[in-house]
């Protein structure tokens, strides 16, 4: 589907929307890529969602992403009997090892770890922060609290303890299983929750093995420092500023957002900012101001994606929240003050021939009419380093491989498109002009750039730039290979 705007839009599905009718309003309003969080839903639950994806793609033929992202060692309570309770400044409230489903007094905690470790005076924080309980009298199975800042704590609700430092594995027992279960379904995306250091990723990788890829979710202070080393071994980064915001103080997290999104387009990987971002539209058909600001300034920043958590998965206005993204990233990047930032923030990167080829690319479209840059890739490196180009025209990725063309989904500015494999150049420009022309990016009077490698289907072998006609006799008439 063609998108009048680069940044990608991700739509964490839930309650709020589990069916196709919901699903594909969701992506025809502007969701590129569906995240199903392990967190909530049982496997049976995530099954059927995947089938619906799958099934959209298919019926409307263009490549959707679906990211399945990993609990991690995340601490959750339990279940309510009646889903949520209202919290009240002063009141008591029991964390116990009790399955029994919690009520307004209690809710069970399983995770005896915390338990061993807290102390009287150390703060819970629930729900990315919101509710503040401090720790008055505790055992090896409970720990008795008072409530300091109230609201609603509803089933599964995450948990942090900031003031208590927590041994905590990677991937536990279940994340294990949902990996496995994930990537036999198949899905592209794999993300990591609780990263603190590259050996974490490296796990992942190894247990998935090529079958989806891999992003970090930066929500600890540790990943902070090791943000280096842990980007260089993921192929995506996700800003998870709910836990980050909590784990480090909540004015730390933009600065840290700013540099974490200018490195991964340095690297060339996707990086999407995630959390709070239209959290009043849960509630409310209209975002607040300053949502909109928080939503333009990430686009601003050159994110390649922005997320959607409750807003579309428990929310009551999943189709406002999508569309309120799509308007506000269509506003800011029609704004002059977007394409200079965005050429500001260019770093010069790399030797390869690849790396001078989309360099070549993205200066012809700029000084010439060029409606767009196709690029041909299969393991999709060429079409992320024309995106970290943040070209003023059209990306299309064409590939053989549709792993690849959903993949590319998250990142920005490329429009995927499966092409059969070929042998010749010459039917690699006659492909790329009738796709530029197919879905509206060109007429037959206008010019396209074209990059691919020959011979063809060699992994990073990018080594041709051609400007070609999008008139198919032109390309025949002119085109040497
Ligand atoms: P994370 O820390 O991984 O972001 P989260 O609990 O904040 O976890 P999100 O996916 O960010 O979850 O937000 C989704 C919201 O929708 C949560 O508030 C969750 O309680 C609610 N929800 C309920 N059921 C589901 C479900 N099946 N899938 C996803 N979210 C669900
Ligand atoms: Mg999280
Ligand atoms: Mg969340």
């Amino acid at each position: 589907m063609r998108r009048l705007r680069n940044v990608k839009i991700v739509a964490t599905l839930g309650p709020a929307s589990e069916n196709y009718d919901m699903i594909r309003s969701l992506h025809e309003a502007g969701a590129d890529v569906f995240r199903l969080n392990m967190s909530h839903g049982s496997h049976d639950e995530i099954r059927e969602k995947h089938r619906i994806i799958r099934q959209i793609e298919k019926d409307l033929d263009s490549p959707i992403a679906i990211l399945a992202d990993l609990q991690g060692p995340k601490l959750r309570v339990g279940v309510f009997a009646g889903d949520a309770e209202e919290l009240v400044p002063g009141a008591s409230f029991r964390l116990d090892l009790d399955e029994t489903p919690g009520d307004a007094t209690r809710v069970c905690l399983p995770h005896p770890e915390i338990f061993e470790a807290l102390e009287p005076g150390a703060h819970l924080l629930v729900n990315d922060g919101k509710i503040r309980l401090k720790v008055e009298s505790c055992g090896a199975d409970h720990a008795n609290c008072t409530v300091v800042i109230g609201g609603t704590i509803s089933n599964r609700k995450g948990v942090n303890v900031p003031d208590v430092v927590l041994p905590l594995a990677a991937l536990s027992e279940k994340d294990r299983a949902d990996l496995e279960f994930v990537c036999q379904l198949g899905v592209d995306w794999l993300a990591l929750s609780f990263v603190q250091r590259p050996k974490d990723v490296f796990e992942a990788r190894a247990l998935a093995d090529g079958r989806a890829a891999i992003l970090s979710k930066i929500e600890k202070p540790a990943a902070v420092e090791a943000f280096d080393d842990i980007l260089d071994a993921s192929d995506g980064i996700m800003v998870a500023r709910g836990d980050l915001g909590v784990e480090l103080p909540v004015a730390a997290v933009p600065p840290i957002q700013k540099r974490l999104v200018r490195k991964c387009r340095a690297a060339a990987k996707p990086v999407i900012v995630a959390t709070q971002m239209l959290e009043s539209m849960i509630e409310s058909p209209m975002p607040t101001r300053a949502e909109v600001s928080d939503v333009a300034t990430a686009i601003y920043e050159g994110t390649d994606a922005i997320m959607l958590s409750a807003e579309s998965a428990a929310g009551g206005y999943p189709v406002e929240a999508v569309q309120t993204m799509d308007r506000v990233a269509t506003e800011v990047e029609a704004d002059p003050t977007y394409v200079q930032i965005i050429a500001a923030s260019r770093t010069a990167q790399g030797t390869t021939v690849a790396d001078g080829i989309v360099a070549a690319a993205r200066e012809i479209a700029e000084k010439t009419d060029i409606k767009a840059i196709c690029c041909f890739t299969q393991s999709g490196t060429t079409a992320l380093k024309t995106a970290r180009e943040r070209p003023g025209v059209p990306i299309i990725a064409l590939t053989s491989l549709r792993g690849t063309a959903r993949r590319l989904c998250l990142s920005w500015g490329c429009h995927c498109v499966m092409t059969p494999e070929l042998e010749r150049f010459k039917g690699a420009v006659v492909n790329a002009a009738r796709a530029a022309r197919a879905d509206g990016f060109a007429i037959e009077t206008d010019q396209i750039v074209v990059t691919a490698g020959v011979p063809f289907n060699v992994p990073g072998s990018t080594n041709i730039l051609r400007v070609a006609p999008c008139d198919e006799r032109l390309i025949y008439n002119t085109d040497p290979g």
